[in-house]
């Protein structure tokens, strides 16, 4: 695959920025635009974007603001950090009051002014985001990632939280714990969070909770762990993905009370950077965390959409003698083809990255190597998003079937790429 960065960097360039790529999520986006105008099929697996559109009364606000220009204060829209926190005092019950909340220019950015604030060491689970670990590099903190199990659908273990801790309890910490996850699908239980939330509570870790999939829950029932460690818990969202909005970048922490340092030295970090989120947006997410009938719809039928097609891919790859995990919640998969390992080798497929170069190459499946979430390179990961339909067409189709699950008649109708391309691998792992 074609990277964009060809050239060796200039030698002044800042030591932890050697070397770094585009993002492996938008250069792959990249890549599949660019072989998609040069005329080739593509099925785009590969950057996790939502397929729906945002939800019609979101995009009116949006309209109907769009004089706003002032700047706004550096912390949020008043009314919006009231909305975000009024939202999480529904959904999860903890106490959240306007002066809980930050916004920002998507939650990517606050991550990182988060890692750049709080002085500590990152913990995050292989495989992770593709994002958290290069955002801790560029500020220079350590790293550790700790080891999950397929077996486990790749869910960091508060067993492997204690072994890392216990050598040095006192040292200070963030882990990122990121649920419905990305790039497995899969979800914590309440049983298992508590655990996570006991041992974090032990060795004072910071958790951000990235939770920016929590509408995206297949059964709309994601659960917080800042229910049961609300003084050490941070909980990231934003519009990208629930609301289908990625593109309008604006993401959301919520603090406790606890940590309000954070919150105010964060803020002071985007006083000196990006001033202030985009004013109209603020406005137009104020409706969009306000919910009505009309938004509680489209997740409805958006979760029964990635609910079937999510069940569907995961079965076409068991059959094909993938190993992959049932998804319960976003719109991944993290297929592991290690069992296929014979074939691939005698193909010259020896790492993650020939396996995804490969597919792209021959059958146009666009997916993003496992290597890039912190896997390691010989071993054949991929993360496939199923994205690639139109999602406002399929929103009509489901809401016009309402009560039922959506069968693989819908799926071939209205997710056709996401089918096809699971045809395509089938004939690409039988060649
Ligand atoms: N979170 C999305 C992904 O993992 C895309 C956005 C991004 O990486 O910035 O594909």
């Amino acid at each position: 695959m074609k990277t964009l960065n060809k050239k060796a960097p200039p030698v002044n360039l800042n030591l932890n920025v050697r070397g770094l790529r585009v993002s492996a999520t938008l250069q792959i986006n990249e890549v599949s635009d660019r072989l998609h105008r040069e005329g080739k099929k593509i099925y785009k697996l590969g950057l996790g974007q939502s397929p729906f559109p945002v939800p019609n009364p979101v995009c009116e606000e949006l309209k109907a603001n769009a004089h706003q220009k002032a700047y706004l204060p550096v912390k949020g829209l008043r009314e919006l950090r009231g909305a975000v926190a009024d939202y999480y005092r529904r959904s999860e019950g903890v106490d959240y009051n306007p002066d809980s909340i930050l916004v920002g220019p998507g939650s990517k950015e606050l991550m990182f002014i988060l890692q750049l604030v709080y002085y500590g060491d990152l913990l995050i689970p292989t495989p992770s985001w593709v994002s958290y670990a290069p955002q801790a590099h560029i500020i220079g903190r350590h790293i550790r990632w700790l080891p999950t199990s397929i077996n486990n659908c790749w869910k960091l273990m508060p067993e492997e939280i204690e072994r890392h801790c216990q050598s040095d309890p006192d040292r200070p910490r963030l882990v990122i714990l990121n649920y419905p996850n990305n790039p497995s699908g899969c979800t914590y239980t309440s049983d298992e969070l508590k655990e996570i939330a006991r041992v974090a509570k032990k060795y004072s870790l910071v958790v951000l909770s990235d939770e920016i999939y929590a509408e995206l829950h297949h059964q709309g029932r994601n659960v917080s762990i800042a229910r049961y460690y609300p003084e050490g818990t941070i909980i990231g969202g934003g519009l990208s993905k629930w609301c289908g909005a990625g593109g309008w970048r604006l993401g959301t922490f919520a603090f406790p009370r606890s940590l309000n340092w954070l919150l105010d030295a964060m803020a002071s970090v985007a006083s000196e950077t990006y001033t202030s989120t985009s004013a109209p947006i603020q406005y137009a997410a104020v409706r969009a965390y306000s919910g009505g009938l009309e938004i509680e719809e489209y997740l409805a039928n958006s979760r029964r959409i990635l609910k079937a097609l999510g069940k569907y891919m995961a079965r076409r790859l068991q059959k094909m003698g993938v190993s992959v995990s049932d998804p319960r919640g976003a719109f991944y998969l993290f297929p592991n083809f290690n069992a296929l390992r014979p074939l691939m080798k005698e193909r010259g497929i020896l790492t993650s990255r020939d396996l995804c170069a490969e597919l792209l190459n021959e059958t146009g499946v666009a997916t993003i190597p496992g290597e890039a979430f912190g896997r390691p390179a010989e071993e054949l990961t991929l993360r496939i998003s199923y994205v690639d339909f139109d999602g406002a067409r399929a929103l009509v189709a489901a809401a016009q079937e309402p009560d039922k699950p959506l069968n693989s008649s819908f799926l071939n109708q209205y997710c056709t790429n996401c089918v096809e391309a699971m045809d395509q691998i089938a004939s690409f792992l039988k060649k």
